[in-house]
């Protein structure tokens, strides 16, 4: 991409691009393993894109509802009752989005006013600094530290203000794979009790959980439905990222200030995905219990090879990420790593420092993705292992 020009607007400055064409763009032109942007080798259900090439020849290729077809935010209500036991009303309480992307976007731009502040771990998913900032909003962020990337609820505590206005939470947490527990979610769900504050929650990873790990909704904790956005995304549940089909569900006036600003985006999304992944859902949940497994191997080999290699690991819980500490190798700049990386190992992985305020906390922390071929994973690791890492 060309360098911006003063031409750019100042809502963009400071706001670096998006790590992940960045890196992939790396990958693509050294020819590396590509072990940093998560999507997966493999597309997600035969019968899912049989549905979506059929719903293009049947003339779903017009504008959809803004809120999405009926189908798919039924379809999206039975999904979140079977699971969870929340009851939704498809009609009110559905929205759906051009991914999670957009339902981030559309949340924090519809709930957060200039000065307004957004607590938000730390480290995040890029899009939510990006889009506090272009809501005029400030961010404060609670880290989840290393090694074991739980939440400090202390810290939860200590950073809430009389300008806070929003918790933005995601468990299963990228890039740590950290799963929140019962106690955790029971802090988050104190906190905006006690200060009257609406939860945005990103579950995007929600069916990416492993061993022993439950992913608990917010939601679903007692005082928490009214005031709680819960966002997900059938990128990550039905391995199809480029379709961008989201969702946020929630109480009546959380997804009107959501649609308020989703219809100024994109008005509507895909319409010829929604039939499809409404089926998806009413019939392909073996589908992310079959994933989960081979993620499981994936994970288990990428993390044993890392540690291997000297790298501080942490086994995550869910998600399909794992976040490694680089210090051992001599490397203080995860970036500098990342960059190095493609050269010296022909593997491309995500430098993590630019996901924290706290830069002695991150910055030479490494996300590296495991929802690639296992071959692609055995190979990266290979590569890896003949390599020179040691910093110098
Ligand atoms: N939230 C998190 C935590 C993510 O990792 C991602 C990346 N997929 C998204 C949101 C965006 O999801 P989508 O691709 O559906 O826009
Ligand atoms: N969510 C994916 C990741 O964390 C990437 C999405 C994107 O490239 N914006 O790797």
């Amino acid at each position: 991409m060309a360098a911006p020009t003063d031409r750019q607007a100042r809502r963009l400055d400071g706001i670096p691009p998006t790590i992940f064409t960045r890196m992939s763009a790396l990958a693509m032109r050294t020819g590396a393993i590509n072990l940093g942007q998560g999507f997966p080798d493999q597309d997600g259900p035969a019968s899912v894109i049989e549905r979506a090439a059929q719903a293009l020849h049947q003339g779903a290729n017009q504008y959809a509802p803004g809120s999405g077809i009926l189908e798919l935010r039924e379809a999206i209500a039975a999904h979140q009752h079977a699971h969870y036991g929340i009851e939704l009303d498809p009609r009110h309480e559905v929205v759906v989005t051009t991914g999670a992307t957009e339902a981030i976007a559309a949340a924090i731009l519809g709930l957060v006013d200039p000065g307004d502040e957004v607590v938000v771990l730390e480290p995040w998913y890029d899009s939510y600094p990006a889009m506090i900032a272009f809501a005029g909003g400030v961010r404060r962020a609670v880290t989840l530290r290393g090694p074991d990337f739980r939440l400090d609820t202390d810290e939860l505590r200590a950073a809430i203000t009389g300008r806070t206005k929003l918790l933005l939470i995601n468990s299963p947490h990228n890039p740590t794979g950290t799963v929140l527990d019962r106690a955790e979610l029971q802090a988050i769900a104190d906190v905006a009790i006690e200060h009257d504050l609406v939860v945005v929650t990103d579950e995007v990873y929600e069916h990416l959980t492993f061993d022993d790990a439950v992913h608990v909704p917010l939601a679903t904790l007692p005082g928490m439905r009214e005031r709680t956005l819960t966002l997900s995304s059938a990128g990550k549940m039905f391995s199809l990222t480029g379709w961008k089909i989201g969702w946020a569900t929630g109480p009546r006036d959380l997804t009107a200030a959501l649609m308020g600003a989703k219809q100024w985006l994109s008005f509507c999304s895909g319409s010829a995905f929604q039939p499809a992944i409404a089926h998806a859902l009413r019939h392909e949940s073996g589908f992310y219990a079959r994933l989960r497994e081979e993620l499981r191997g994936n994970r288990d080999l990428l993390c044993a090879g890392l540690a291997e290699l000297g790298m501080d690991v942490r086994v995550p819980e869910g998600t399909y990420f794992v976040c490694t500490d680089v210090a051992g190798l001599g490397w203080q700049d995860s970036a500098e790593f990342c960059q190095a990386l493609p050269e010296r190992a022909g593997v491309v992985a995500i430098p993590a420092q630019g996901f924290y305020d706290d830069q002695v906390e991150g910055r030479h922390k490494v996300r590296w993705a495991f929802c690639k071929d296992t071959e692609v994973i055995a190979e990266g690791l290979s590569r890896l292992s003949s390599a020179d890492l040691a910093r110098g």
